[in-house]
This record gives C-alpha cells, sequence and structure tokens, in this order.
C-alpha cells in the first residue's frame, strides 16, 4: 500500500511524499461512544514527528472521524505537512480496486497541503466525496484549475526548500 501511495504522489504530482502506515491502535484519538478514532488527533500527533520529508501521509486501517463529520476517508491541515487517510470504509473484495480509492484519497489530501480546497469540476481529485459512488466516479488527476494552483505552489515550496 504505502509503495502504491508513493509511485502515484511521485508520478502525478511529480514530489516525494513520506508515507507511514498506522499499525498500531492511535489510542490517544479514540473517540469513546463512536468507536472512531479522532483525525484531527492523528494528524497533530504525525506532525509532532521530526521528518526530513516536507510532506507526510498516514495510512491507518481505523476508522477516523471528526467533531463534525460522523467520518471521514482523509484528513489533512489547508497548506500543512501531514495528512491521514483510512482504508477502513474503501476496502473491496478487488484489491485493486482498494488501492486506487486509496491512491485517490491520498492524492486528494496532498492538494489540501499544497492549498488547494475543494473543486466543483466533475471528475477531479479535489471534488469532495461522500460516499464511494462519488469517489469511484473520480479521475486519477486534477482538473486544468487546480494542476495550474498545484504547480504555482509546488515551485514556491521547492524555492522556499533552497538555501
Ligand atoms: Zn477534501
Ligand atoms: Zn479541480
Amino acid at each position: 500500500m504505502a509503495d502504491v501511495l508513493a509511485a502515484n504522489i511521485q508520478t502525478i504530482l511529480g514530489i516525494n511524499a513520506d508515507i507511514s502506515i498506522i499499525t498500531e491502535k492511535p489510542g490517544y484519538a479514540f473517540v469513546p461512544g463512536r468507536g472512531q478514532f479522532d483525525a484531527g488527533k492523528i494528524l497533530r500527533h504525525l506532525a509532532s514527528v521530526k521528518s526530513e520529508v516536507p510532506l507526510r501521509l498516514g495510512v491507518t486501517a481505523y476508522d477516523l472521524c471528526t467533531p463534525i463529520l460522523t467520518f471521514v476517508y482523509g484528513e489533512s491541515e489547508l497548506g500543512g505537512t501531514c495528512a491521514v487517510i483510512s482504508i477502513n470504509r474503501i476496502r473491496h473484495n478487488t484489491p485493486e480496486i482498494t488501492y486506487l480509492r486509496a491512491v485517490k484519497i491520498g492524492l486528494h489530501e496532498v492538494g489540501h497541503l499544497f492549498g488547494i480546497g475543494h473543486c466543483w469540476e466533475p471528475g477531479c481529485l479535489m471534488q469532495y466525496s461522500h460516499n464511494l459512488e462519488k469517489l469511484d466516479a473520480l479521475n486519477i488527476d486534477f482538473c486544468s484549475a487546480c494542476r495550474y494552483e498545484i504547480n504555482r505552489r509546488k515551485l514556491t515550496l521547492m524555492k522556499s526548500a533552497c538555501p
């Protein structure tokens, strides 16, 4: 899973992301009564671990939620450095479909890390998907407007990384 995500992020966005598979139960983020895990707490936990890589993506099998949403496929801090996705609700009998869904969510969250908000363009990865039908209908690419913004911000990111 980590390899597939890293390879797709590299191919589609041309950047390296540090993918960490969260296997240990994130007890610090457990939400009693809901049996789920607070995505924001996991993000803060990821951000507290020092890393050389500017973008980090955590992957977990535990079900994620936020105080407002009953569940989330993924969560990220707009313009931040860390994102987290869950494969809990996207599993399919065909592993390739599970991977494809994870890649789409991962790319969407990385898009948010680039400061890109939700997009209304049909098929664009930055569309907000609240169910699998919507998620499956997305292309594995950004629309031209989102891609333009991503490239523009990527340049700024690379410039600021230079001494
Ligand atoms: Zn989003
Ligand atoms: Zn778009």
